[in-house]
């Protein structure tokens, strides 16, 4: 494919990723924001705040992910550095998902990490979701405390913020949206009911670690 089709797909995958955020409660407005793995350098990203249902593929930016410049005149999402260091540090992740959603907000709220309490949630999200600690928004101190509450998982909350879930393409980004916000309401009413019950964490890394394999190379792009 050549390279100016393979940008225009990739900014069209981005918008109906937008439509979809707000459609499945992730995002409400203007807030969150998705970005796709281009190649071994850009990025292509949400601009900042702009409304879903108004974006055109020309309001899509492109971001080089090394240096965290954009190209054109449209100012990307302010939290590209997110997007930006992921990108950078996970070489097999090509979509990362920044939601406001609304059981991961309330946990995160709370500070609580969540233990691995539901066997989907360990297979695709890994053995707990952890909570970074609280920073501004769109300041390297929450980039640098939500990818490293990211490690070796494909979800974290963010302190009285939101969440990030990330995917090796943006329909497994998605997917771990919805595991995250289940898992988030399961935790909640759990400790309603005396109390969430972990798995053993060894297992809950190993499901993980199966479910990464099964799904990976070609396996996973046939799915
Ligand atoms: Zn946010």
């Amino acid at each position: 494919m050549e390279k100016s089709e393979e940008l225009s797909r990739i900014r069209q995958q981005i918008i109906e990723g937008g439509l979809r955020l707000v459609k499945e409660r992730l995002v409400a407005r203007t807030w969150g924001n998705i970005s796709i793995r281009v190649d071994e350098t850009h990025m292509l990203i949400t601009p900042s705040g702009r409304s879903y249902e108004d974006l055109t593929p020309e309001d899509i930016v492109l971001v080089n992910y090394h240096t965290s410049k954009h190209e054109g005149p449209i100012k990307p999402s302010s939290e590209k550095e997110l997007h930006c260091e992921i990108y950078r540090t996970r070489k097999k992740i090509h979509a990362v998902i920044h939601t406001h959603q609304m059981n991961a907000s309330t946990v995160a709220a709370a500070h609580r990490e969540v233990p691995p309490i539901l066997d989907d949630m360990a297979q695709i999200i890994g053995p707990s979701v952890r909570v970074a600690e609280y920073a501004l928004p769109s300041t390297k101190k929450i980039t640098k405390k939500t990818v490293s509450a990211l490690k070796g998982r494909n979800a974290a909350l963010m302190a009285n913020h939101g969440a990030v879930c990330v995917g090796r393409d943006l329909e497994e980004a998605f997917v771990v949206c919805q595991v995250l916000e289940k898992a988030c309401k399961a935790f909640i009413e759990a400790e309603f009911l005396g109390g969430a019950k972990s798995i053993n964490k060894f297992e809950a890394h190993l499901m993980h670690q199966i479910y990464i394999r099964k799904y990976s190379g070609e396996a996973h792009k046939n799915k």
